[in-house]
């Protein structure tokens, strides 16, 4: 398959995974899997405060999700970001392309930077995104929501490196990203649902919530007064925003749906009873993975290697280019020049 069809996408494990999550993108990367590289963006997450136990566990429960959702890593490549060292290091050639201007533009460092101890990957994290995007030579990217600016950052970066320093980057093109539902917070449906909600949000359904929870948020979820089934997000967001729910894990369409039901009650339950079927399977699988990780570390190992290959070639181009020389092989071991003696001279210490 070309690269033009080449899926990359990453999620950052900065809280569990919810219904959103699964909706607008395991359940989608379930469907383009040959020649798709999947990872978890765990170095993303150290921009804010963290806990680094949370992190590990986050980091491979998110990647037991992957897996437990449907990807097949026999298809596709799915790899933890920081087994690819070459993420970090195309960051730091690209902060060294970028602007502080065009940095301290960017809405996450906008909202969150003006506080007493921000990290500064907080200000350099979007140069790291562009790595992630740039090394996998991806032509189209899909963009929509709030992933545009970081985007549009990558392909300004990778024109202005091929300016300076010859040819190096593919220039990805942004394509419009096809249409997912947007999931809406069950308590307050005006917010999109998210993972970083804090862990006891009662409108967020996380991928691993239990049947009892899950019918628990959704018995709660907000709607209105009037009693009426008619599909309007603007004046009825939190019937539309189960009725959009359903309508995605039943292929059908909102309409259909509130047609479908008698009443209020009627709706809830059938979208809990639909959400628990959708749910339970991965979560029993994510159990089983969790419990004895060692297959999911030999997936992700075999993954690792693949991703390597690819962006290492990346990287490589990209370190030529700027001028940073490399005086070992790619084997890793020490190549001396030709017509170079090695006299070593060892300064020894003078005994204490
Ligand atoms: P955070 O709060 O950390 O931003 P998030 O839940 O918004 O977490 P992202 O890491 O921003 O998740 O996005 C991961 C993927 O999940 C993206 O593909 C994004 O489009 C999708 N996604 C996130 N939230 C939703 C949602 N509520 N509905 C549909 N898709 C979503
Ligand atoms: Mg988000």
């Amino acid at each position: 398959m070309s690269p033009q069809s080449r899926e990359l996408s990453g999620i950052t494990p900065s809280g569990a995974l919810t219904l959103g999550n699964y909706l607008g993108a395991l359940r989608r990367f379930t469907e383009h899997q040959d020649d798709a590289f999947y990872f978890v963006a765990n170095l993303h997450a150290l921009t804010t405060d963290h806990h680094p136990e949370q992190l590990r566990r986050a980091t491979l429960s998110t990647a037991a999700l992957f897996i437990a959702a449907g990807l097949d890593p026999e298809r596709a490549t799915v790899f933890l970001q920081s087994d690819v060292p070459a993420h970090v290091e195309l960051s730091y050639l690209l902060e060294s392309t970028a602007h502080l201007g065009e940095l301290s533009r960017m809405i996450q460092f906008k909202q969150k930077g003006g506080r007493p101890g921000t990290r500064a990957s907080l200000f350099t994290y979007p140069c790291l995104m562009a790595a992630d995007i740039l090394l996998y030579d991806a032509t189209d990217v899909p963009v929509g929501g709030d992933q545009s600016q970081h985007l549009e950052l990558a392909r300004d970066l990778a024109i202005r490196f091929n300016t300076l320093y010859g040819r190096t980057f593919v220039v990805p093109r942004l394509a419009p990203a096809a249409f997912t539902t947007r999931v809406r917070d069950l308590a307050d449906p005006t917010t999109k649902m998210s993972k970083s909600a804090p862990a006891d949000a009662p409108g967020v359904i996380r991928m691993l919530d239990d049947p009892d929870t899950i019918s628990r948020k959704v018995r709660r979820a907000v709607t209105d007064s009037d009693g009426e089934l008619r599909y309007d997000p603007d004046v009825k967001p939190g019937i539309a925003n189960l009725a959009e729910i359903l309508a995605a894990l039943t292929a059908g369409t909102p309409e259909q749906v509130l047609d479908s039901v008698s009443g209020y009650g009627a709706l809830k339950q059938l979208c809990t009873d639909v959400v628990i079927a959708e749910l339970e399977p991965v979560r029993r699988r994510h159990q089983e993975l969790f419990a004895d990780p060692a297959e999911l570390l030999g997936m992700l190992a075999v993954g690792a290697a693949r991703a390597r290959t690819v962006a290492d070639a990346v990287v490589t181009r990209a370190r030529a280019a700027i001028g940073v020389v490399s005086a070992v092989g790619a084997s890793g071991v020490a190549d001396p020049p030709a017509g170079y003696h090695a006299v070593h001279t060892v300064k020894r210490l003078p005994p204490s």
